[in-house]
């Protein structure tokens, strides 16, 4: 029985749990936070994630899919709130059935462990901060002086990896290394339900509040409150400073020095949220308090490479490619990865062989793979969050996702960029990416060029999106 250590008892590392279970290996996870079912989720991290197909692939293969879908809350479309309070809801996709789903990160989590841990082979260990890596002998080390070797160590331990930074101190020769941050952070914030149970908002829609240089979205959680999170600068621009706010395409005012230093008091929270968010304030009466005690958190994108030290050690999930979240597919990008890996390894009964298993062959095919695909959701992602925070207030951009919908709606093999990423486990986020991209400048090209979708002879349309192919 191979016997393999992972780090990080996180989302990826406990649906990969349960994986090598299945194929009958023996696997011990270490996390470095306590058992979050006896200490609650640690605040910081976001509340609730949107899982979509590529997500629900892979908890398909471990019998979880309906069981987590059971408590999530479909949304499907964006709401756009206007700063006057008028709201319209932009569909995902034209098509029945294809929307995104609000779950609890904790849930989710804790789902996880619950059923990699009905596993005899499965052993969590917990408080246990891996700090080192010999990507020569493969031995893990831990805050605490314990030592661990397996056949292989697995890394999922999220963006700030401790194995990803031994495999970079040397471990790994020319291992490329990049970051970058975005000028935005984020903060999460909070909605209740309504008084005697309901939702304060549209229950089934992800909404947004997209005012260019920052915006605000709220995705429903099942007991009916929302989480909102707030992206905006860390700092105000240079250019930006002592400059009078310009004002948008649309004539509104920009506060282009809204910034998370600048919001440093009560009455210039409120102030700024009365402003900015006039419509949601009523909503959400602990903002004050909650603006203050939460985190706000950076938000980055990392690429490396090669993921893998030798056949001793692999980068999987965050660890390997951390993405901002505005496509909503870091975590659905992770559960890919595991499926894929997963798809890569012995049935059980191989193992009755005797010879050992080659981890590092399965590696690198691993990398080869996964790499062009990682990247291209990585950039998608940084993409979007221009495309959240500025398009979806551009009226050209509406009238195109108008028309995808209908797109949708009439021609079954049509699929939108988004509807490519987020609906379609059967492709490559790198087909979707290129496919997406001719495909989004077309359309917006058309759009720009009317004043209402009602004008296209979609027949016309359709065949020019056939001829990019
Ligand atoms: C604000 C925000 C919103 C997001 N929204 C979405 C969304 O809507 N949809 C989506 O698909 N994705 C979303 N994501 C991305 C998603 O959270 C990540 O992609 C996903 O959590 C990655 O899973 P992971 O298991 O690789 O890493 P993590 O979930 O970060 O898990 C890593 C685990 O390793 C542990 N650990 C860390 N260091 C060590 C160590 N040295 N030793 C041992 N254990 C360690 C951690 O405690 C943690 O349990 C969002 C991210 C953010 C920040």
């Amino acid at each position: 029985m191979s016997k393999v250590i992972v780090i990080g008892a996180g989302l990826a590392g406990s649906l990969l749990a349960i994986n090598l279970a299945k194929r009958g290996m023996s696997v011990d996870v270490y996390e470095s936070r306590g058992d979050m079912r006896l200490e609650g989720v640690a605040a910081g991290r976001s509340i609730n994630l949107a899982l979509s197909d590529r997500g629900i692939a892979a908890l398909r293969e471990v019998g979880m899919d309906e069981y987590m879908l059971a408590e999530a809350v479909p949304m499907t479309g964006r709401m756009i709130h206007s700063i006057s309070g008028e709201t319209k809801l932009l569909p995902y996709s034209g098509r029945e059935g294809e929307y995104i789903n609000s779950v609890s990160r904790g849930g989710l989590n804790i789902a996880l462990i619950n059923e990699a841990e009905r596993y005899p082979n499965v052993k969590f260990h917990f408080n246990e901060r891996c700090v080192d890596l010999d990507c020569k002998t493969g031995e893990a080390r831990f805050s605490t002086g314990k030592s661990v070797t397996g056949d292989t160590v697995i890394a999922t331990d999220g963006a700030g990896s401790a194995v990803r930074q031994a495999m970079m101190n040397g471990g790994v020769e020319r291992f490329d290394y990049s970051q970058s941050w975005l000028e935005a952070g984020y903060k999460e914030l909070h909605i209740p339900p309504a008084d005697g149970g309901g939702f304060l908002l549209e229950k089934n829609a992800l909404h947004i509040w997209p005012r260019h240089q920052f915006m605000m979205i709220a995705l429903p959680n099942f007991d009916g409150s929302f989480t909102c999170t707030l992206f905006l600068a860390h700092k105000s621009s240079p250019s930006s400073e002592g400059a009078v706010d310009g004002a948008s395409a649309d004539g509104r005012v920009l506060s282009s020095e809204a910034s998370f230093d600048a919001l440093v008091d009560e009455a210039a929270v409120t102030d700024f949220f009365n402003r900015e968010f006039p419509d949601a304030v009523p909503l959400m009466p602990t903002l004050i308090d909650d603006f203050f005690a939460n985190p706000t958190g950076n938000l980055g994108t990392i690429k490396c490479f090669p993921w893998n030290a030798g056949g001793r050690a692999l980068l999987l999930g965050d660890s390997a490619h951390a993405v901002v979240p505005f496509y909503g597919q870091g975590m659905n990008c992770s559960f890919e990865d595991v499926r894929v890996l997963n798809s890569l390894l012995p049935e059980p009964g191989a193992r009755a062989t005797g010879s050992k298993f080659d981890w590092e062959r399965v590696f690198v095919e691993y990398g080869q793979l996964r790499k062009i695909n990682t990247d291209a959701i990585a950039d998608m992602a940084e993409e979007n969050f221009y495309e959240m925070r500025d398009a979806v207030a551009d009226p050209v951009f509406v009238r195109k996702r108008e028309l995808e919908t209908k797109l949708e709606q009439t021609y079954p093999d049509y699929f939108s960029k988004y509807s490519m990423v987020t609906f379609r486990e059967d492709l490559p986020y790198s087909v979707a990416k290129e496919k997406g991209n001719v495909q989004d400048k077309l359309l917006m090209d058309i759009c720009s060029r009317v004043s209402s979708v009602a004008e296209l002879d979609m027949d016309a349309v359709y065949r020019s999106v056939l001829e990019i192919k």
